[in-house]
């Protein structure tokens, strides 16, 4: 027996994008009804976790332009020019509005909002409260979202399925986790807000629950994958558990060294002149590499690994600006920055890629939208610069929220029936996983398989070999995660069954990454080849496209919006 639940509109996810879309929803209609679904309780979404700061002009020596350009820069001309005006002109309203949500922006001593330097930025634009930033972002919009009765939360529901009938997206269809029953929930549009797919890697500062759910609803419903190709490394992250030492740490003035103790930075050429740790996440990443591959890192229990000192900020700085960074690295790896050097290796990090979505967080499925890490507007091109993610989920966020209010105002209703009975057919599909005792794939096994073959392909430097080799490997994974072994045959909080739903989400996504890469014979941004070192316009720039096909994502093509930002070499 399926449950069903009727709203206005849905929205999946209730982290940075999804609560930001719930609020401008319901501030546009107090009528009309929004379902907010959450796999988590909101406030563990990992926006949570967000440290060094978010992105928008506040100084009188930034404006813009160059905003605009650092940005359409950053994304190696891969941005889409339009999204990226957009984005830089909304900013600094949403920064605000949500210091009247609650939020503690930094403040100089005269008073105005503190900004920090982060890589790629041409002046200090990064909003912060000290380095807790995501917390007290999402406390803010999680605090303001409560004031509205209009807003029904539905939390630990897993949204498995799309429901689409008559040609739109109609509601989605969700296992609650804590009962084992299964519900359609149904609206007259959807707002997928279900973040970033970290978990497809082995080394990432991702949470757990970063599987790439939406992408995955997304592309099963027949929307197109773009930019999937473009992974972010972050260069600091914990050897071992990825956990992130934020950009800030960088940005505040520390140094990164290799095993010489040298402060190797100052010798690959970012034109940064002395502020050689403020390049932007691909070039920094990669310089890393080149350190291990030239014998200048350090072995560790997890590999390789150079570190970053931020000793010379001394004691008072570290626990004014950085404390977060300071707890982090007593706790998970037992040394303290104020006196000693902390591990770092690159880490996966970001999503550029993902839903297909234009200026309008509209998607080519009508009805359905998406905002956030899940969506590709695209913003952040071939590479993110730090800072601009966290204010994209708000800029977009309110998008997708009044876009999908508008557009429920002008749908019917649609026909019931089809949908509760699609649903009907998807918790069947669900309940034959739980305890199937069949099958012949573990879980642990094939993410551990999925997660090798992935770094072993697609890290931050890439072969045309070991790419194909990928794209072959993650396709039969995804054959195989059709026939996964199951014990728990619970119906209360179930984590197994989750699990393996998450896994099913995964290796869809590894597989359109790894093809997409593939078929990228240039280097731009993340996306470094080693066998085409360089960036060609001529044939390359453009977006992926990916579809779902039985056989594989089957690629295409879209045009990228320039403007008046001419394609130029990137150089710092
Ligand atoms: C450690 C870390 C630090 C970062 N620091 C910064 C920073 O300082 N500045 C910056 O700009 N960016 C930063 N980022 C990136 C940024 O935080 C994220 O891109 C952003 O917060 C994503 O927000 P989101 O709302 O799109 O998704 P999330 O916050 O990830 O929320 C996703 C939501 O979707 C729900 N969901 C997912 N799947 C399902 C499903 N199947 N069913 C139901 N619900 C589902 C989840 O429960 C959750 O509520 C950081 C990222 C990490 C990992």
């Amino acid at each position: 027996m399926v449950q069903v639940s009727r709203h206005d509109i849905v929205i999946v996810g209730g982290g940075g994008a999804g609560l930001r879309a719930a609020i401008a929803a319901a501030e546009a209609n107090p009528d009309l009804s929004i379902a907010l679904v959450s796999k988590v309780y909101p406030m563990r979404s990992h926006t949570v976790s967000a440290e060094g700061g978010a992105a928008a002009i506040a100084r009188d020596d930034d404006n813009e332009e160059l905003h605009g350009f650092d940005t359409v820069k950053g994304s190696d001309f891969l941005g889409d020019q339009d999204v990226i005006e957009y984005f830089v002109e909304n900013a600094p309203r949403e920064l605000a509005l949500l210091e009247n949500w609650g939020c503690p922006w930094s403040r100089n001593e005269d008073g105005s909002v503190s900004t920090r330097a982060f890589g790629g930025m041409s002046t200090k634009r990064t909003w912060y409260a000290t380095d807790k930033v995501g917390f007290h972002m999402l406390h803010a919009l999680f605090q303001h979202s409560l004031r509205f009765d209009n807003i029904v939360r539905y939390d630990e529901f897993f949204v498995t399925k799309l429901l689409v009938e008559d040609g739109r997206c109609q509601g989605v269809a969700a296992l609650e986790i804590r009962t084992g029953e299964f519900h359609a929930i149904l609206g007259r549009s959807v707002i997928l807000a279900t973040g970033g797919a970290g978990k497809i890697f082995p080394f990432t500062t991702n949470g757990t629950i970063k599987t790439g759910d939406g992408m995955a609803l997304a592309y099963q419903a027949g929307v197109a994958l773009k930019d999937m190709e473009f992974v972010q490394y972050h260069p600091t992250g914990l050897p071992g558990t990825g956990i992130l030492i934020t950009e800030a740490a960088r940005g505040e003035g520390g140094y990164l060294r290799n095993n010489k103790d040298e402060r190797f930075l100052v010798d690959y050429d970012y034109g940064v002149g002395d502020k050689a740790e403020l390049g932007p996440r691909d070039m920094v990443s990669r310089a890393i590499i080149q350190e291990f591959e030239a014998g200048r890192g350090f072995e560790g229990r997890y590999g390789k690994y150079c570190v970053v000192d931020l000793r010379h900020l001394g004691e008072k700085h570290i626990d004014a600006k950085l404390p977060f960074v300071r707890e982090l690295a007593k706790i998970y790896i037992g040394v303290d920055p104020v006196h000693e050097y902390i591990p770092i290796r690159p880490v996966v990090h970001y999503m550029m890629g993902g839903v297909d979505t234009d200026i309008n967080a509209a998607t080519e499925l009508p009805g359905l939208f998406a905002a956030g890490e899940v969506a590709c507007a695209s913003l952040n091109g071939a590479n993110r610069l730090g800072s601009n993610s966290l204010t994209e989920c708000l800029v977009f966020g309110a998008v997708a929220g009044r876009n999908a209010i508008e557009f429920a105002q002008g749908a019917g209703e649609g026909n019931s029936s089809a949908l509760v009975s699609q649903a009907e057919e998807e918790a069947a599909r669900v309940e034959a996983l739980r305890g199937n005792g069949r099958g012949n794939e573990k879980i642990a096994g094939l993410r551990h398989e999925m997660n090798s073959t992935m770094e072993a392909g697609c890290g931050v430097y890439r072969m045309q070999e070991s790419m194909q080799i990928a794209a072959t490997e993650t396709r039969s994974i995804r054959k195989r995660a059709a026939d996964l072994h199951l014990k728990d045959s619970s119906r209360v909080f179930n984590t197994e069954i989750v699990s393996a739903l998450e896994l099913q989400n995964m290796v869809e996504l590894a597989e359109v990454l790894a093809v997409s890469a593939a078929h990228r014979k240039e280097s731009r941004g993340a996306h470094t080849c080693r066998d085409y070192p360089t960036r060609d316009d001529q044939s390359f720039l453009y977006h992926t496209l990916a579809h779902r096909t039985d056989d594989g994502p089957r690629l295409g093509r879209k045009e990228v919006k320039l403007g008046h930002w001419e394609p130029q070499e990137r150089k710092y």
